[in-house]
């Protein structure tokens, strides 16, 4: 059957549109040069020892990642994180922070009385803005400051509250905290906490592969032009003409595509910028961290690092007995160049950070560099009406998904693939 619905790219957006094209039993077809799931959401798996490239875990806030993965048929492989992952730690002044402790008494009490406070907040107010009003600038700076850096990779002045938090941000405005959490969605298609599916988050795109490898064409897209009845999709395999696409690349992949078809969405996705992440996966012999899920550094400390996530803590099951793994990252906004630095480099950085927070040697077994130039699109100033203009500037029959039209996560780009393909099937 020649396919009415084409999608373009196949990270988690794509695959989340793919399966509600299936749902709807509307003929689509895939285009995905690289691997299925996107460069991020992809696993290494080496003798031993699996990682994974991009996210590890997430928080079930937004159906539409659990449905994509129990359209997979992934849904008994869900596995929820144990006690490690409520261990999470700070880098306050140079030491390691667990939980609570890092906060001071005053920075307590603070966070008590501002969720009494009720700041009027412009509609592009940045993230660090948004705290400071309510619980300070040491707070805004160090502690929200730390959470941005683990997010985005960014700075929390860099990032609109209303895009980065959207369901904080609506819930608290012109109101308390206190009376803000009672207004929030409670619904969550998973119990609270943190998950992962067993053996890895890559097993989408490698399951994707292996149940709807039909509809998928292993080609990049060139172009897109208007055709009679719909589009021609000009890709480095040839071309098919199709009634509707669904374009859920990332935005600066986008913009190109779009140049003759909506010029107006094409400069707008221009726009979108992106933090450059190094990830450095690390086996160890010796490592004196403590255990928990990890460690962040917000933008005050100065560090050589981001933070560390301790994976072996959380996933026992996917490194070598004996030896203790994690991923640390490095460049964010914060250091666009750490992407170009060299693997010898960074290994010196990790070994010189484990010494300077706990004072003993990292012995490193093994350590695997993985960079990503464009690693999470950013919520800055101005993106949600941003958003508005590009949906706005789009001809009837072409739809754009992917992270960036959301808050950049993986949650956010699978509901924005989901609601693209929503709209093209109807
Ligand atoms: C190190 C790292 C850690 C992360 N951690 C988290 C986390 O903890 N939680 C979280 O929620 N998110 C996290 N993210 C972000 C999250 O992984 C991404 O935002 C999300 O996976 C993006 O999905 P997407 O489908 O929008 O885009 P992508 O995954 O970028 O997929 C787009 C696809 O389009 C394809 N493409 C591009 N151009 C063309 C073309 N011309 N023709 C055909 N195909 C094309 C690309 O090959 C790509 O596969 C992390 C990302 C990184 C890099």
């Amino acid at each position: 059957m020649s396919p009415r619905l084409a999608i373009v790219g196949g990270g988690i957006a794509g695959l989340a549109a793919l399966a509600e094209a299936h749902a709807r039993g509307v003929p689509a077809v895939l285009y995905e040069p690289r691997t299925l799931g996107g460069v991020a959401v992809t696993r290494q798996v080496q003798p031993g020892w699996t990682h994974e490239t991009g996210p590890t875990s997430f928080t079930a806030r937004s159906a539409a990642l659990v449905q994509l993965i129990d359209r997979l048929g992934l849904r008994a492989e869900l596995e929820q994180l144990g006690r490690a992952a409520r261990q999470r730690f700070l880098r306050r002044n140079g030491q390691l922070r667990a939980n609570l402790s890092a906060l001071s008494w005053r920075e307590r009490w603070g966070l008590v009385t501002g969720m009494f406070q009720a700041p009027a907040d412009a509609a592009e107010v940045s993230v660090r803005d948004w705290a400071a009003a309510r619980f300070g600038d040491v707070f805004a700076d160090e502690v929200v400051g730390a959470m941005v850096t683990g997010i985005w990779a960014a700075d929390g002045r860099e990032l609109e509250m209303a895009s980065a938090f959207p369901a904080v941000f609506a819930a608290a405005r012109g109101a308390p905290m206190w009376r803000a959490f009672g207004r929030m969605p409670k619904e969550r298609p998973l119990p609270g906490g943190t998950w992962s599916l067993r053996g890895g988050l890559g097993r989408i795109g490698e399951t994707a592969a292996a149940r709807w490898g039909n509809t998928v064409r292993r080609a990049e897209v060139a172009g897109i032009s208007a055709g009679r009845d719909g589009w021609t999709i000009h890709a480095d395999d040839g071309e098919v003409s199709v009634a509707r696409v669904v374009l859920a690349t990332p935005a600066g992949a986008a913009a190109p595509l779009l140049g003759d078809v909506a010029p107006a969405a094409a400069l707008e996705l221009g726009q979108v910028r992106s933090s450059p992440i190094v990830a450095a996966h690390w086996l160890a012999t010796e490592c004196h961290f403590p255990t928990g899920f990890g460690y962040l550094a917000g933008p005050q400390e100065g560090a050589a690092v981001l933070g560390s996530l301790f994976t072996g803590d959380l996933f026992p099951d996917r490194s070598p007995r004996g030896l203790r793994a994690g991923v640390t990252l490095l460049g964010g906004t914060r250091e666009p160049d750490a992407v170009r630095l060299a693997d010898d480099a960074i290994r010196g950085r990790l070994e010189r950070e484990h010494e300077l927070l706990t004072g003993r040697p990292l012995r490193l077994e093994a350590l695997d560099v993985v960079r990503h130039p464009r690693a999470v699109p950013l919520p800055t100033p101005g993106h949600a009406a941003r958003r508005l203009r590009v949906h706005a500037a789009l001809p009837p029959g072409l739809a754009l998904a992917g992270a960036w039209d959301g808050d950049g996560s993986m949650e956010a780009a699978a509901a924005s693939g989901r609601a693209a393909a929503e709209r093209m099937c109807a």
